[in-house]
């Protein structure tokens, strides 16, 4: 019998690749759901390609276009906020959570409260509400399965039987496109330099933070919520190859690593199918190919995003909530020309140095800090600002 299968941000880098596999198991799964946020086109060709029940949009005012385009095709359309709950809520055996920032929290949310089986993608759910998320997968008795390449990695080798005996975990990063660029450089980069990851094919927004590292600030925080580990026990290094992608250390002295080509459609593939296996299509690794693999590790002062988001998770509370929406304002800020590369890391200090990182006991809570740290965010953006001549 196939799985049915919904996709919230089926546009996006991490939906089109699950679609890609959906195409070649067809015989394996059943799309019921798919969401996107503005991009109306794709949305209604994947819609006539995959015949879902429901497609979702979620800005309201493209619903009338989402409309038109589906057509006599009998498949249900909504919009907003309430359409994209009501998108995570339809039965389905598996749900990937493929929206991008904290926008993903309150539909994957809604998914969790099911107890569906998730793929989660999405990391900012994590980071932004991520006591509060973990709280509801357990009431729920959701199913958390890690797509984020180095979360599946380590999801795929860690004994949950016996973590006793795990030493610690590594992320690996790839260090982006900038990782041997001098600071006085990296002052002038433009976004279309930073959007051009060296190994992985992703959206802008996650581009963006894996050339400052925020991007690996935000796994150590998500790693810290997936698995049973102290804080210290997360470790990071600079591997560009993108090869290993990420790894256990035993007590004994053993260590244990997922390694593969750098296309997310093997994660992807894993969750979807899971505990079985599948063919993804991605590349084999050859490592005689290859050849080397480096290593070495982090420069925060160039790259001082990873630190700030590891205080964060040290801080706790409304910390990483903070960080996270700040990031988030920083990075739209840069990649509309309004904020140098240099900038995002200091509005994000700046951002969590205003805002009191207090206890968050509900989700209003984690909206409201989430609201205000935006607000202040755009405050220091706008005092930032590029001045054009
Ligand atoms: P993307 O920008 O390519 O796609 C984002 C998707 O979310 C799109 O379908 C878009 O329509 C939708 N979306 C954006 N804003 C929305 C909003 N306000 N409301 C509803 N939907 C909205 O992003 P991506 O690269 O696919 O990344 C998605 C998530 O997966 C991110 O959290 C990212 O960190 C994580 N992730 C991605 C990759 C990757 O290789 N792309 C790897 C690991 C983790
Ligand atoms: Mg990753």
């Amino acid at each position: 019998m196939s799985r049915s299968i919904s996709i919230l941000g089926s546009t996006g880098s991490i939906g089109c690749s699950t679609l890609d596999l959906v195409t070649q198991h067809p015989e394996k799964f059943d799309v019921v759901v798919l969401t996107a946020h503005s991009n109306v086109d794709l949305l209604v060709k994947q819609a006539r390609d995959h015949q879902p029940k429901l497609a979702v949009i979620g800005r309201e005012d493209l619903l009338s276009d989402l409309r038109l385009g589906l057509e006599g095709t009998g498949i249900s359309v909504a919009a907003g906020l309430s359409g994209l709950k009501e998108a995570a809520q339809y039965p389905s055996d598996f749900v990937m959570a493929g929206i991008v920032g904290a926008a993903g929290l309150a539909p994957t949310l809604e998914a969790v409260r099911r107890g569906a089986t998730i793929g989660l993608a999405n990391k900012e759910c994590l980071v932004s509400a991520g006591d509060i998320f973990m709280s509801e997968v357990t009431a729920s008795g959701a199913t958390l399965l890690p797509v984020d390449s180095e979360h599946n990695a380590i999801f795929q080798v860690f004994d949950f039987s016996r973590p006793e005996f795990v030493e610690k975990i590594t992320l690996t990063a790839s260090g982006g496109p900038f990782l041997s660029m001098p600071l006085a450089q990296l002052k002038e980069v433009t976004p279309a330099q930073a959007v051009k990851h060296p190994n992985w094919d992703m959206g802008q927004k996650i581009s963006v933070d894996s050339a400052t590292l925020m991007n690996k600030g935000l796994e150590v925080i998500e790693a810290w919520y997936l698995f049973p580990v102290f804080k210290e026990q997360i470790e990071v290094v600079i591997h560009p190859q993108s090869v290993i992608h990420s790894l256990v250390s035993y007590i004994d002295g053993s260590v244990l690593a997922q390694l593969g080509s750098p296309d997310m459609r093997t994660p992807i593939s894993f969750a979807m199918n899971w505990p079985e296996r599948m063919t993804s299509d991605a590349e084999t690794l050859n490592l005689a190919a290859i050849g080397t693999l480096q290593f070495e590790g982090p420069d925060l002062t160039r790259f001082p995003a990873l630190k700030i988001a590891r205080e964060a998770l040290q801080t706790g509370g409304a910390a990483p909530t903070i960080l996270n929406a700040a990031n988030e304002v920083a990075v739209e800020g840069f990649l509309g020309g309004q904020l140098s590369f240099l900038d995002i890391p200091y509005v994000v200090e700046d951002v969590m140095g205003k805002i009191d990182a207090k206890h968050l006991s509900c989700l209003a809570d984690v909206h409201e800090i989430d609201r205000n740290s935006r607000a202040v965010a755009q405050e220091t953006v706008a005092s930032r600002k590029i001045q054009k001549v």
